[in-house]
């Protein structure tokens, strides 16, 4: 996405805006990566002026609140960042830390002998050693 749709998208949420946020959604969308704060920090800081660790976690904040992005966590207190609202898994490497995404569909799932039930949030998380570090580890 460019950064006038990225604005458009923003707008049409109820997000004013503002180039951080714009700067921020497009780092989202554009690298896929599941960014930590500190990932986009490091990434950004050179890119905008004035950034700091306070101004990413607000933004994302209000992405989450807004429905435009989800907060994941995957293990321990790392809150990772998606932009991809829609209902996917993720793989997360214990070697590389990266975090994959995977697609899941209603009918792959267990029954989850919830009838009844209201399900208002939906993860699934597998965590392993993915391909490339594998074959790293075998080379
Ligand atoms: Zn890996
Ligand atoms: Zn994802």
């Amino acid at each position: 996405m460019e950064q006038q749709q990225i604005a458009a998208y923003l707008l049409k949420n109820g997000i004013r805006p503002l180039q951080k946020r714009v700067k921020i959604m497009s780092y989202l969308v554009s690298k896929r990566n599941h960014p930590t704060v500190d990932m986009i920090y490091n990434d950004l800081i050179h890119e905008i002026s004035g950034l700091s660790k306070t101004t990413i976690y607000n933004v994302l904040n209000l992405f989450v609140e807004s429905g435009v992005a989800l907060a994941l966590n995957i293990e321990g207190n790392e809150i990772r960042y998606d932009a991809d609202t829609s209902v996917h898994g993720h793989f997360k490497c214990k070697v590389c830390s990266g975090v994959i995404d995977f697609r899941i569909k209603p009918e792959d799932l267990p029954n989850p002998g919830l009838q009844g039930f209201r399900i208002d949030e939906e993860h699934y998380y597998l965590k392993g050693v993915c391909a490339f570090c594998i074959s790293k580890i075998e080379a």
